[in-house]
């Protein structure tokens, strides 16, 4: 920056185009003033000024001579003078990032009152109780931001000042009052600082900006970029305005307002405001304003005219704005306007309703809405007749304003670090507080949902919590909390910090007890649906889905899914009919397996030797041949096999009828076997307290069998260890049951006149001989089968590229393989070294938040190196064969991010959970219409 750079910008000079510079705030008045919005005399200090200021640790060069040469414009424009004891001219002194950060930064109101002032102002305002208002309100600011005093020894003076009146709210106090007060707050700085405030404005105008510029970097902001993933670099602006005053008595006010609900996106005003008060007082929720719709019939004209300038603002911007508006005696300004935060819900609405009316195209409406939110509209409710039978029997116990939708339960926390500390246990919390403040933020992100008893749905909670997509209620003024007791009361009962409650944030309600949550009717999802369809029209990746089970598929067809790109079928050993036969099966597998092998081995032996030896050999072969028919192990081994086969049929059966016409990529066994067996430890206790003397002798042999097979299979590193394709080569009959499990299915339903199109796909291959050796024996299977039912079924033959060694030779797999699909969890692990099991909960977030990492990449794709394997197996893949086709089935196919890097690489489908389908459809088609970048 050099001494020339234009550092400070009139309002009329700026414009909506001028964010970086400006800040939102500053080049949203600055439109505003462009196309003629009543807005107070004012000017913008730029980001870049706050940066030099941060270079220098000093106002950078010239830029105290353009803020004096730009007070002086506005003392001309408005008529006042800065400082001047008959006529003062009173300033905000606002911050202003490039990117919204509600109350993350500081703002000084009242710059300008003075003792030399204070009369003056009260003069103008033809009312002395004002204007020592607002020096109070200056005091306290001022004190608080720039001086560093904690803010709530100014209240706990305001709050006695009030109840020694017998006063109710603080517009209530008399000019003695208030200058006995404003006497105490003086007190109260000198106390503090050694010094009482500087009687200077142009003095306490620079300590002003400078507290503004510096709160860019204090501790709340920093942890909420880190959050948001928030560049650290933009600075902010300050905007400086002539302050109106919304105190000026019953024809005054001030409120905060959106053009629509920004909960539900329904088209009316929304919002609220109080009378005879100023604009923190709304925002704090230090008071509960009342709802904007009440002005209508109080001041109907300011009411219209509200309307008129909203409706205005919206159509300006094409969006819907989140307003701030201060009435000084009758006369309407804006003070700020800016898009409005909204729940996913309302964005999905607004985009579409802003579609049929005109404002904008639907190519538009596709981009209006974060892709990674629309699961939200799917969010689980409350199960409506658990809530209306814990109604019935007295639950609920309080009512509040809506703050943001969804439905919660977990146990009550009264205290933002404890939320933390509990949920990082893993006990769900529901954060309760009388209201909460940016410093709260950390323990509204841990909190299942946040419950407030002040404030209103521009309050901070309401705002926070739908950003986060919790539900919330606010201003819920019935809850007496008892702080000693940590504990809050309602309606005659109390309820205790580590008590469960449930609240839900679309009605306000507050009960006692856990209700279960359920998933919402995805038929209410009608204006989804139409945005989805209008996504579908753009998008080239297919949306496929994960589903283990008939029902999850369902709700994957309904939410668009067009196949399954993963159904991990060791899930369905887990259940309690299945495990005994899984389990029989791995404990007699090795002598099973081992008989066998002697077979094999004989006959191998009997072919190569020399004619002498092999009359012998021969009848060893058969003594071999009748041991492994007449073994038990065998039998048990085969039974246990058929058995499984039996429910295996009826999995795939249901999950291919629910998909019929729709690929479903059936992924054989994958886990790790010694999941399926009991645990070692308990099993230990178990045999030492059969050991004892008289004990059952038959359990305690069957549980030193158990033993014996789970430190069999126990391994070091089971997560590399045996599983997948490893199990299919070791125990290939496992495989073989699976896939003839598909056949029999696919061909029923082909019998029933359904067209099924299931696929196969192999696990954990790291070498192409791993296919070569597995495909073969598992298309002598299909052949088989088909034959015995006489019906053709086409099986594709594909497997998973999850191993670093997989993608690094995919030209060589590819041959081999009809598809692959990318498992992009393993093949994080693996390529970071990183254990899935561990790294989340251990040193990942450090990693994060430390910026080693930029995020976590189990979360969205390190495109860079797990990428980099991923575009190599791709290309060389195809290259190899060129219709191979090419998927991915990891956590990383419903993260937005990642599926534009993988529509960038060429793949035909991406696959998530079923309630991320919405999501990859709209990331998909944002994607293909450069709406979405790769990470
Ligand atoms: C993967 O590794 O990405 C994958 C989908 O398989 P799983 O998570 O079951 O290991
Ligand atoms: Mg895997």
């Amino acid at each position: 920056m050099t001494a020339t750079t234009k550092m400070v910008y009139r309002l009329a000079e700026g414009s909506a185009q001028m964010v970086d510079l400006l800040g939102g705030k500053g080049a949203g008045v600055s439109e505003m003033a462009r196309i003629g919005i009543p807005v107070p005399p004012g000017f913008v200090i730029t980001t870049e000024a706050s940066k030099g200021f941060f270079e220098l640790g000093r106002l950078p060069d010239g830029l105290w001579e353009s803020i004096v040469e730009n007070i002086q414009m506005v003392e001309e424009e408005s008529g006042k003078r800065f400082g001047d004891a008959r006529n003062p001219l009173v300033v905000a002194v606002r911050s202003g990032a490039p990117v919204s950060m509600p109350g993350m930064m500081d703002t000084i109101l009242n710059m300008g009152v003075v003792d030399e002032t204070v009369e003056g102002l009260g003069h103008l305002m033809g009312d002395q109780r004002p204007a020592f208002d607002a020096y109070r309100r200056f005091l306290q600011g001022f004190g608080n931001v720039v001086l560093g005093i904690d803010r709530k020894r100014f209240e706990l003076l305001l709050t006695e000042a009030k109840q020694r009146h017998g006063l109710q709210f603080d517009y209530q106090l008399q000019p003695d009052s208030l200058q006995t007060l404003i006497g105490d707050f003086k007190q109260v700085i000198k106390e503090a600082t050694g010094a009482g405030p500087s009687q200077d404005p142009w003095q306490l105008l620079r300590q002003a900006i400078e507290a503004v510029f510096s709160s860019w970097n204090n501790p709340r902001a920093q942890t909420y970029r880190d959050f948001h993933h928030i560049s650290h670099e933009m600075g902010t602006a300050c905007v400086i305005m002539s302050m109106v005053f919304g105190n000026l008595g019953q024809d005054s006010g001030t409120g905060v307002l959106f053009s629509r609900s920004p909960a539900t996106g329904e088209k009316v005003l929304y919002g609220e405001f109080l009378v005879n008060a100023q604009g923190e007082d709304v925002v704090a929720g230090v008071r509960t304003p009342q709802p904007i719709a009440n002005l209508a019939q109080e001041q109907p004209g300011t009411y219209q005219e509200i309307e008129a300038t909203a409706s205005l603002l919206e159509k300006h911007y094409g969006d819907v704005q989140d307003i701030e508006f201060t009435v000084e005696r009758g006369k309407l300004y804006i003070l700020q306007t800016r898009s409005a935060k909204r729940t996913a819900p309302a964005a999905v609405k607004i985009a579409v309703d802003f579609v049929a009316e005109g404002v904008i195209t639907r190519e538009e409406a596709i981009g209006r809405v974060v892709a990674g939110e629309v699961s939200q509209v799917l969010m689980p409710r409350f199960d409506l007749e658990a809530k209306q039978r814990a109604v019935g029997s007295g639950a609920l116990v309080a009512e509040g304003l809506a703050g943001s939708p969804g439905a919660a339960a977990g146990i009550a926390v009264l205290d933002p670090d404890r939320a933390v500390q509990l949920s990082d246990q893993g006990t769900k919390v529901v954060l309760v507080r009388m209201e909460t403040s940016p410093d709260d933020v950390h323990g509204i992100i841990k909190a299942e949902g946040v419950l407030t008893s002040r404030g209103g749905m521009t309050s901070h909670a309401a705002v926070v919590t739908r950003g986060l997509g919790k539900p919330c209620i606010v201003g819920c003024e019935e809850l007496q909390f008892n702080v000693e007791e940590r504990s809050f009361s309602a309606r005659g009962k109390t309820v205790y910090e580590g008590e469960l409650v449930s609240i839900d944030g679309s009605t306000g309600e507050v009960l006692v007890g856990e209700i279960p949550v359920v998933p919402p009717n995805p038929d209410d999802l009608a204006e989804l649906q139409t945005l989805l369809a209008w996504a579908d029209e753009h998008r080239r990746l297919q949306t496929w889905a994960n589903a283990d089970t008939p029902e999850d598929a369902r709700l994957a067809r309904q939410y668009g899914a067009e196949g399954i790109g993963l159904c991990r079928t060791e899930h369905m050993f887990f259940a309690e009919e299945r495990l005994p036969h899984i389990q029989k099966l791995l404990t007699v597998a090795p002598e099973a397996s081992r008989l066998a092998q002697d077979v094999d081995t004989l006959r191998a032996l009997a072919r190569n030797a020399p004619a002498v030896e092999r009359e012998t050999l021969a009848q060893r072969m058969d003594r071999a041949k009748l041991d492994l028919e007449g073994s038990v192990s065998v039998r048990e081994f085969h039974e246990s096999l058929a058995k499984l086969e039996e429910f295996q049929t009826t999995d795939f059966y249901g999950i291919l009828k629910a998909m019929q016409g729709l690929p479903v990529v059936i992924r054989l066994l994958d886990a790790p076997l010694h999941e399926f067996l009991p645990n070692h430890d308990e099993l230990v206790k178990e045999v030492a307290l059969f050991s004892v003397a008289g004990a059952d002798a038959d359990r305690l042999a069957a549980k030193k069998r158990d033993l014996r097979l789970v430190e069999s299979l126990h391994e070091s590193n089971p997560m590399l260890g045996h599983r997948g394709c490893r199990v299919g080569l070791t125990m290939p009959e496992v495989y073989e049951m699976q896939v003839r499990a598909i056949l029999t299915a696919a061909g029923r339903l082909t019998e029933e006149g359904a067209t099924v199109y299931p696929e196969v796909m192999i696990p954990m291959v790291s070498h192409v001989n791993e296919l070569q050796w597995l495909r073969p024996r598992l298309e002598a299977v299909v052949e088989e089968a088909c034959k015995t039912m006489g019906v053709e079924i086409i099986l594709k033959f594909g497997t998973m590229i999850e191993v670093p060694r997989a993608a690094l030779t995919a030209a060589e797999i590819a041959l081999e393989a009809d598809f692959f699909s990318f498992g992009s969890n393993d093949l994080t692990q693996m390529t970071f070294a990183f254990s899935r099991d561990d790294a989340e909960s251990k040193f990942l977030r450090h990693y994060v938040e430390s910026e080693v990492l930029p995020w976590n990449p189990f979360t969205s794709l390190d495109t860079i190196g797990v990428g980099r394997l991923m575009r190599l197996a791709s290309e060389e893949g195809r290259a190899a064969k060129k219709n191979l086709q090419l998927g991915i089935c990891g956590e990383h196919g419903g993260d937005p991010r990642s599926i534009a890097f993988c529509d960038a690489l060429g793949l035909d489908y991406v696959s998530a959970s079923p309630f991320r389908v919405p999501v990859a459809r709209l990331a998909a088609a944002q994607s293909a219409m450069g709406l979405l970048k790769p990470s």
